[in-house]
């Protein structure tokens, strides 16, 4: 943007700024461009219908939208801004009113920028987003306040408070107030335009707090603008408060109150000391559940992510800077893209709001992504927050992340990265639109969804998936704990195998190692495995035949129906193929149309991946060869292993077991 264009807003004397916002009155418009558009020109038509398009979607996107319409030269880039308290209809009125308006001010402009009491439009014809943009001017009340000294001090907090809280908001806004001269309460707000990112937001604001000064800082209201964020502060509350806004901390003279008052102040500080007491308390409890599994009624829960696979892998050499530009880590000659800021991951979660949960596992909840940001190139990430309860070192969890996120495999969920910024673990996955496979097997209704197609397609992608793991990727990994929510489904319900927070790596020839240490889901859990602590690829075979089984029959592996006759899945598969039915087992939703001889093959080999002994079982490289022919001949299955409880074995646990010797 020219400078020597900027032309800047006069401070306007209103008595009353909230009276003015009342009108369909810009607070403040600038109309900025080297060249001027013509009239039914391409850019003008680009404009247009840029400006309609945010009127559709800023209010329906939380209130703020960029977009982009048409190629260079005519190429026009435009956003719109609701203020952080208002609610859509109010949101809605304003950006139509600014949309036309801005047109109206600025004829034949190439870029403009209009303000309105609770909206900002902006357009242009390079690109802005994601630049700060500095000083516009401002706004001010004419009256004085009575003392200056007293307010300064506190106006001053008050806003620095405020733009320390902004940038971490999903909102990018703020708003508190805050008592001067023992009795008088003031209020504030700053918001930021959601292009920029957390320091920029930060950077924008703090331009404008050096503005007040020269313009109002002994005056009852003001408004400081720019093109990318705004402060404003009156002595009377132009904002609806918000419980879902941040709150600012409390200045240190604990002068903060919402009516005014030192009353009111008393209370509110008191408010503050309960509500910091319940949420201390709370994480406590968090920490704790998560520590102990109890949160979901399992036998024990994972302790700590991703530990066992990478327990003996050397720290990285990151002697070039483990963050050099912000997010990249350097291992030799190769460097990772890996670190995501913590701001960026709050922002796009809305600070991992319970309405963008997706599910939560036994390392903690699972959220997505809310908000589409260039930050991830278009692609979509679900985020998952770890219990913080973890032991793991920082740089042993970014060797593991690195370590992971090198696995690459369509039949493998991709790990993106990780965060690791104020006690905060966070790995980020690309996102799966249709979650995890048990929410389709198990459903009534959804499970119609999964034909037989589409099911065998699941079964060989996982079978894939698990060879990449054992025989082709550099390294020999272990899964430890397949089952149906540990598989995730892409938008065409290709399947991916997600959750290695207990895999283990072997290294070099082995193949197979004892643990006193078991974790796993009791039901997919093969006998040597839950009775000696082995641990081999043939462990993995075996979870994958209970889940080859469950996805044939669309039951349980602890289903209630069986459990009642006495059986767990595994003997009842084994009972109907002794009296020659097996083709009994498979789910009833799938109709007559399957091929039965591949669902009868699939039930062949579920159950010889259920082998009691493991050396019984086929490889996972044999598995496929036997899932792509039709013909090849296929061994006998002999007895399998019966192993069934009635608690809740479809939770991931851990125990310990100890040698009898
Ligand atoms: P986990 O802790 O990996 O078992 O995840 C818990 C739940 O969150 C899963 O069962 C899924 O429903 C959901 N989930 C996990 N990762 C993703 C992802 N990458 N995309 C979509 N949903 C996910």
């Amino acid at each position: 943007m020219n400078p020597s264009l900027v032309t800047l807003l006069l401070f306007l004397s209103l008595k009353f700024l909230a009276r003015a916002a009342m009108a369909a009155i810009p607070t403040g418009n600038v109309c900025l461009g080297t060249t001027n558009y013509t009239s039914n020109s391409q850019y003008e038509q680009n404009l247009n219908q840029l400006l309609q398009s945010l009127q559709a979607n800023v209010p329906v996107s939380g209130g703020f939208n960029s977009t982009t319409l048409g190629t260079s030269p005519d190429q026009v880039f435009g956003l719109g801004l609701c203020r952080g308290d208002v609610k859509t209809t109010e949101c809605t009125k304003c950006i139509s009113n600014s949309t036309s308006e801005i047109l109206r001010l600025c004829p034949g402009s190439k870029e403009a920028i209009a303000w309105y009491d609770t909206c900002i439009v902006r357009y242009s014809d390079s690109n802005f987003f994601g630049t700060v943009d500095g000083y516009r001017g401002g706004l001010l009340n004419t009256q004085n306040v009575s003392d200056v000294t007293s307010f300064r001090e506190a106006l001053g907090t008050l806003m620095r408070d405020l733009s320390s809280t902004a940038p971490y908001n999903p909102l990018m806004y703020a708003s508190g107030q805050a008592v001067y001269a023992d009795f008088f309460t003031f209020y504030g707000l700053v918001q930021c335009t959601r292009d920029l990112d957390a320091p920029q937001c930060e950077v924008c604001l703090e331009n404008l707090i050096q503005k007040i000064p020269s313009c109002c800082s002994d005056k009852l209201g003001g408004q400081i603008i720019s093109g990318s964020c705004f402060l404003r502060f009156e002595d009377s509350r132009f904002f609806t408060p918000s419980t879902t806004t941040a709150q600012p901390p409390s200045p240190p003279s604990s002068k903060v109150g919402d009516n005014g008052g030192i009353s009111t102040a008393l209370i509110v500080t008191i408010s503050v000391v309960v509500v910091c007491g319940a949420m201390a308390i709370a994480i406590c409890m968090y920490c704790f559940l998560c520590r102990t599994g109890k949160g979901k009624g399992s036998v024990g829960r994972k302790k700590s992510h991703m530990s066992l696979l990478f327990k003996s892998r050397k720290s990285l050499n990151t002697k070039n800077g483990h963050e050099e530009e912000g997010c990249t880590i350097v291992q030799g000659e190769e460097k990772f893209s890996l670190l995501f800021y913590l701001d960026t991951i709050i922002h796009a979660t809305s600070n991992f709001c319970d309405e963008n949960k997706l599910g939560e596992g036994g390392f903690g909840p699972v959220y997505k992504q809310v908000l589409q940001g260039k930050l991830y190139d278009g692609r979509e990430i679900a985020v998952k927050r770890l219990c913080r309860s973890s032991s793991q070192g920082v740089e042993e969890f970014k060797n593991e992340v690195i370590l992971i996120a090198k696995l690459q495999h369509r039949n493998l969920v991709r790990l993106l990265g990780c965060c690791l910024e104020k006690g905060e673990n966070l790995l980020v996955y690309e996102y799966m639109p249709n979650k995890s496979l048990d929410t389709f097997l198990f459903d009534l209704e959804r499970c119609k969804l999964l034909d037989w197609a589409k099911r065998f397609n699941i079964i060989v992608g996982i079978a894939r998936g698990l060879l990449y793991l054992h025989e082709d990727s550099r390294l020999r990994i272990i899964h430890r704990d397949l089952k149906a929510s540990n598989i995730l489904l892409d938008s065409d319900l290709n399947p991916k195998i997600s959750d290695f927070g207990t895999a283990r790596l072997f290294e070099g020839d082995e193949t197979q190692v004892n643990t006193s240490k078991v974790i796993g889901t009791y039901g997919y859990m093969s006998p040597e495995y839950i009775m000696q602590g082995q641990i081999s690829v043939k462990s993995d075979v075996y979870s994958f035949g209970v889940l080859l089984l469950e996805i044939v029959s669309g039951k349980k592996n602890n289903a209630p129906e069986l459990f009642q006759q006495g059986q767990g899945l595994v003997e009842y598969v084994w009972r109907l193929w002794c009296e020659g039915r097996p083709i009994e087992l498979m789910d009833p939703s799938l109709g007559e149309t399957c091929p039965r001889n591949q669902v009868l093959r699939c039930i062949h080999i579920g159950l010889l991946c259920v082998q009691v002994d493991a050396a019984e079982r086929p490889t996972i490289s044999s598995v496929v060869v036997m899932l792509n022919s039709d013909t090849s001949s296929l061994p006998l299955p002999m007895s399998p292993h019966f192993l069934y409880g009635n608690g809740d074995v479809t939770e991931t646990f851990i125990f310990k077991w100890y040698q009898q010797n």
